[in-house]
């Protein structure tokens, strides 16, 4: 059930995170993704200041955040923005909002396929992302796309992945050190 006060910690974090922040906008002024954020990144980091945590999270700003750490190269305080927009889309897949969970089933099965493979396999990503949706509609949707890659050969089919395993130490030192927090 989805619980926006399950991790008041990571709230917490945030806030800290970008607590001398003192609004320049450089951030806004270098990301890619802020012509499609409802709040551009100086915005929500004006919220979180404030602990508006609903309005935050209720949007889908941070969800789009594309971790290009552009922001973060640029922010002249140093902050360490492109991990605060991670840490925000962790309490929201931790407190189960059902308003991202589309787009946070995209990362789980992306992160999984780039598990078992050492990179993504976009037909493996794709298959468990639309059988996730349980809406035939999503699936029709993104068929022309589908088809147009698959002409171009750009599309990657499982036995033709070669890094099955390199990156095993890799995700099993991140687990150690997520169940260590
Ligand atoms: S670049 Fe840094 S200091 Fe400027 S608004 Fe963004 S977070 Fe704040
Ligand atoms: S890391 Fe995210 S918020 Fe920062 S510039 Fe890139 S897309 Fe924008």
């Amino acid at each position: 059930m989805e619980d926006l006060n399950k991790t008041p910690g990571l709230f917490k974090d945030v806030q800290e995170m970008v607590q001398s922040c003192i609004q320049c906008g450089t951030c806004s002024g270098s990301c890619l993704a802020a012509s499609v954020m409802e709040h551009t990144p100086r915005h929500i980091w004006r919220l979180v200041q404030l602990g508006c945590k609903e309005d935050v999270l209720n949007s889908k700003s941070f969800i789009y955040c594309a971790s290009c750490y552009y922001c973060t190269l640029r922010c002249p305080r140093g902050l360490p923005l492109t991990e605060a927009m991670a840490k925000l889309k962790e309490i929201s897949a931790k407190s189960s909002q059902k308003k991202h969970k589309s787009s946070m089933d995209f990362y789980k099965y992306f992160v999984k396929s780039v598990c078992r493979h050492g990179r993504v396999n976009e037909v493996e990503l794709m298959t468990n992302y639309l059988i996730s949706t349980k809406n035939p509609v999503t699936s029709l949707k993104y068929a022309p796309l589908g088809m147009k890659l698959m002409g171009k050969g750009k599309l990657s089919f499982g036995n033709a992945l070669k890094g099955n395993g390199v990156l095993d130490v890799l995700f099993a030192k991140v687990k150690e050190m997520e169940d260590r927090t």
